[in-house]
């Protein structure tokens, strides 16, 4: 039985390296990896239907062009994931802008295709950068997805609306949460894919569908195809990054069996 009739599918397409937190080792990004892990993950949009939005890290694009290309040919969208994997609140309003630009005006470029979306590196727009929304209003995105619901030591607002909203004339595109009473668990993707178990996810996104929430998953191409090499990082962003890696792309099918998936762009369409 097809439960899901609004799921709303992004991916970020960068490196494992790009995590933000310290690595331990020299490290370097396995880029073949990637556009591996992206024609993987096309070829799955393909084979159940389903179109993602492709949130593609500038450095990414000036490298490999073709890829943006191949991503716009098979009608999934692509949007600007900035040009570096600096976090917003930690690079300030000037160089944001200039991010956003670049990214933009590249993927323009490459693609042929009009950019209207972002999202912030490690989700980095939270209450400290809000002013960064201002900034995508006045050059012209029409969606941001970069707030996440739930506060953790990186990232996110609590108490945040989390479903998709708009704030002025900007979208605002959060991942997924369950409510629970003292915090709101995530469920959209990420790290907290690959610690939950399939049944668990399912299940919640079950729940969210049959009252009518649109549901927003995430994932990272490296979590798809994971490189042969991972970089080094201490224990605790260890577990972050690296845990049960190898299990996600089954509970990636398992989610895009539940029902039809779009991208964003498809979403604020219809
Ligand atoms: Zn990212």
């Amino acid at each position: 039985m097809k439960v899901v009739p609004n799921g709303i599918l992004t991916v970020d397409v960068e490196d494992i390296s790009c995590a933000n937190f310290p690595l331990q080792a020299e490290y370097t990004p396995e880029e073949k990896n990637i556009e591996k892990g992206v024609k993987e993950i096309l070829a799955l949009l393909a084979s159940t239907q389903s179109r993602a939005t492709f949130f593609i890290l500038g450095e990414i694009a000036k490298k490999k062009p073709a890829l943006v290309k191949e991503i716009v040919k098979s009608k999934n969208k692509v949007a600007s994931h900035g040009m570096t994997h600096r976090l917003v609140y930690q690079i300030g309003s000037k160089e944001f802008r200039r991010e956003i630009q670049d990214s933009r005006k590249l993927l323009e470029d490459i693609s042929g295709e009009r950019v209207i979306g972002y999202r912030a590196p490690s989700w980095s727009i939270d209450e400290n950068s809000l002013w960064a929304l201002d900034i995508l209003q006045e050059e012209g995105f029409l969606y941001d997805s970069s707030i996440f619901p739930v506060k953790n030591f990186l990232y996110g607002i609590d108490n945040f609306p989390p479903y998709p909203h708009q704030i002025g004339k900007l979208w605002e595109i959060p991942p997924s949460t369950l409510p629970f009473p003292r915090k709101r668990l995530p469920i959209g993707g990420g790290a907290y894919f690959r610690f939950f178990p399939a049944f668990l996810i399912s299940q919640g996104l079950k729940w969210l569908s049959r009252r009518k929430i649109p549901l927003v998953l995430y994932f990272h191409t490296w979590e798809i195809l994971p490189p042969e090499k991972l970089p080094a990082y201490s224990l605790f962003h260890q577990l972050i990054v690296t845990h049960n890696l190898s299990c996600l792309k089954n509970k990636v099918d398992r989610i895009l069996e539940m029902g039809k998936f779009f991208s964003i762009e498809e979403y604020l369409d219809a």
